[in-house]
Formats: C-alpha cells, sequence, structure tokens
C-alpha cells in the first residue's frame, strides 16, 4: 500500500489569519451598507459567481433579454483586467460598470460600494453583479447583494460542487449549465444537483442552457425575478 498522508491548514496556523478576520469584518460591515442602499431604492442586486468559463455572462445576457420592458437592468463586472464582459452585456442596451480587480481574484464590497455611487438607483430594479471567475474567495467576501447565484457548467466535470462547499452553502440559487453538452461530456446532472442540495439543503437548483433556452424562466423564478 503506498503511504498517504493529508495535512489540513487549520485556522490558527495560518500566517494571514489575524489581518484576514479584520478585513472580512471590515467587508460585512461595509456589505451591510450597500445592502441599505439598495433596499433603500427598492433595487435588487444578484452575486453572480462561478469559474471562467462557467457561463455566468452568457447567463446574465441571456436573463437581459428576457426581463427587457420588465426590468430596469444594470450590470457590474469584475474582473481582473479585461471589459470583455461588460462590453457584451452592455450590447443588450444595458448601463455597465466594469470593474477592474488588479491583483484581487475576488470583488469586495468597497468595489461594489464604489460602482453603486456611479449608477442612478432610482433609475432601477435590479443589478447583475458578475464576480471575479473563481469558486473560492468571492464566498468569504459579502457584497451586499439580496441574493447569490453560482453557475457551474457540466463542461467543468463531476466535482465542482463537492470540491467548492463555502460557496454553494452561502449561495441561494446554483444554475447547472450548458445542459445541451451534458450527454456529451456523460455526465450525471442529477448527481451535481444533489452534491448541490446535500451542501446547502435551502439552495434552488435551476438546469441551463443558454443554447437553446432551457431552464432560464426557472432560474429567473428561483432568483424571484
Ligand atoms: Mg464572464
Ligand atoms: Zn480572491
Amino acid at each position: 500500500m503506498v503511504e498517504r498522508k493529508i495535512i489540513t491548514a487549520r485556522e490558527e496556523e495560518s500566517l494571514d489569519i489575524e489581518v484576514g478576520k479584520d478585513l472580512i469584518k471590515m467587508n460585512d460591515r461595509l456589505a451591510a451598507q450597500n445592502l441599505e442602499i439598495l433596499n433603500k431604492h427598492g433595487v435588487i442586486a444578484v452575486d453572480v459567481m462561478g469559474s471562467v468559463g462557467a457561463g455566468k455572462t452568457a447567463l446574465i445576457e441571456s436573463m437581459v433579454d428576457r426581463l427587457k420592458g420588465r426590468k430596469r437592468v444594470a450590470m457590474i463586472a469584475g474582473d481582473v483586467t479585461t471589459t470583455i464582459d461588460a462590453d457584451r452585456v452592455a450590447r443588450h442596451g444595458v448601463p455597465s460598470i466594469q470593474i477592474n480587480t488588479g491583483k484581487e481574484c475576488h470583488l469586495d464590497a468597497n468595489m461594489i460600494r464604489k460602482a453603486i455611487t456611479e449608477l442612478d438607483l432610482k433609475a432601477l430594479d435590479l443589478i447583475f453583479i458578475e464576480n471575479v471567475g473563481n469558486l473560492i474567495c468571492p464566498a468569504d467576501y459579502a457584497l451586499g447583494c439580496q441574493r447569490r447565484l453560482v453557475v457551474v457548467s457540466v463542461t467543468e466535470g463531476e466535482w465542482m460542487i463537492v470540491k467548492h462547499p463555502l460557496i454553494f452553502k452561502s449561495a441561494n440559487v446554483v444554475a447547472i449549465n450548458k445542459l445541451d453538452l451534458a450527454t456529451a461530456m456523460g455526465l450525471n446532472v442529477d448527481k451535481l444537483a444533489e452534491d448541490a442540495r446535500t451542501i446547502n439543503p435551502r439552495i434552488l437548483v435551476a438546469r441551463t442552457s443558454v443554447k437553446n433556452g432551457q431552464g432560464i424562466d426557472e432560474l429567473l423564478a428561483h432568483l424571484g425575478l
């Protein structure tokens, strides 16, 4: 038998944990203020999280098209350096703000504060916030959104959910995306849905395909939109 060892990082051993705790506390305070500002204006914000290539932008485009004439929508896009996603959504006639995070692999409440200050909240009902493509630290950084959506695609394989429990714990809705490719990928979509519900029994699951429009209405319903 080959020797097999497991090292589990404990909180108190992590070097940046003290700084980290203060940062998260500060972020939580700012997020609570953001939520207050959004609620005061009757604006719903959706934090859209998921890996690069999961289909976050495409899903947002698809939802924006269906909500046309029903809701006044804006988009805030987080990206390390490009403006590709904000440009894409802007083409659907939606005001968009790009946040380039530089070195940071997540959006935080302070960046969102700056962005919502730039938007005319009185003229809006809804803001989609596309987080940086990453399933780890966005879980720790609340933005002050009323809803949190995680997008996973069937092309990412069968372990995407079980390997990222924190982000699913903090989410209200999961979209299992690129459903049209599930058969080609040989992926068991029921198992993925079950994984999400095991981690978070209250999570709502939508099975979506931007390509054929499947599940987009269900996703909007799950988000209460
Ligand atoms: Mg994107
Ligand atoms: Zn990060």
